[in-house]
């Protein structure tokens, strides 16, 4: 047997042309096919909905850079809406057209702050969400302290936080695409060093965690963050002490270098 052979044939195997495929989302209309798209330059933070001439259907003016595929899925939502606006004007729709209309803008902001390009306002923007760290992945971290810790059954978006010298923290957020509250963890850039074990960064990943487990609590009308049964729970974290050592002393440094630069 020539494995030799063998092997230059996997090897040497040509790569089959792949066939020109056909773009799977029009931006001309929505999935539905109600709703007609068109783009104008003028346009920058608005939209226009008219009735088409032909059979009434709802026909959208669209700023130019949402033509771009990566607003597919804001164009959904702004078809929807569009279909709302027809109707009748009565309370429940006009909430419904509300709800959809600032889904839209929260989800345009979203792509954009994705994608790294400047935002149409700061007003309700969520961060874009960064795991990749220049040392810590934390979609890794979170994975392991949630399956160590809390038997996976927790539901999180985890990010860098994007400010310098920004703080870790739990937030619950409004997914703009679909409207669903999630849990926002963000987690301080100066965990991201080479002079960050591991043992530090699960440990602020699993603090944050634990604020998803054990919501606040309201003592004599005061907000309790951290009460006592968090504090008991955040204890069981086995390098608990040497997170807060680390915590205490190493994480201001590396915050002032950064602010530094
Ligand atoms: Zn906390």
């Amino acid at each position: 047997m020539n494995l030799f052979g063998l092997q230059l044939d996997l090897f040497g195997a040509t790569k089959q042309e792949e066939a020109p495929r056909k773009p799977l989302v029009s931006a001309d209309f929505s999935e539905s096919s109600l709703v007609t798209f068109k783009y104008s330059s003028h346009l920058k933070k608005s939209v226009r909905c008219s009735r088409s001439a032909f059979f009434g259907k709802p026909e959208l003016t669209l700023p130019e850079f949402m033509r771009d595929n990566s607003f597919a899925r804001s164009r959904e939502i702004i078809a929807e809406w569009a279909e709302h606006v027809m109707h009748r004007k009565t309370a429940k729709n006009k909430a419904v057209c509300k709800e959809l209309l600032d889904r839209f803008w929260q989800s345009v902001e979203q792509t954009l702050a994705d994608k790294g390009e400047k935002s149409l306002s700061m007003r309700g923007r969520l961060p874009p969400i960064v795991t990749k760290g220049d040392v810590h992945d934390l979609n890794e971290v979170f994975a392991a302290v949630n399956s160590t810790y809390f038997n996976d059954s927790l539901t999180a978006r985890i990010t860098w936080s994007n400010r310098v010298g920004g703080l870790s923290f739990h937030t619950v957020r409004k997914d703009p695409f679909t409207g669903e509250d999630f849990h926002l963890i963000s987690i301080s850039r100066g965990y991201d060093k080479e002079n960050c074990p591991l043992y530090a960064i699960a440990g602020v990943v699993y603090h944050e965690c634990l604020h998803i487990m054990i919501p606040p609590e309201e003592h004599n009308g005061r907000r309790v963050v951290h009460g006592k049964l968090f504090r008991q729970h955040e204890r069981r974290y086995i390098y608990y002490d040497e997170w807060i050592k680390w915590h205490k002393e190493v994480l201001p440094l590396n915050i002032r270098k950064m602010r530094k630069k």
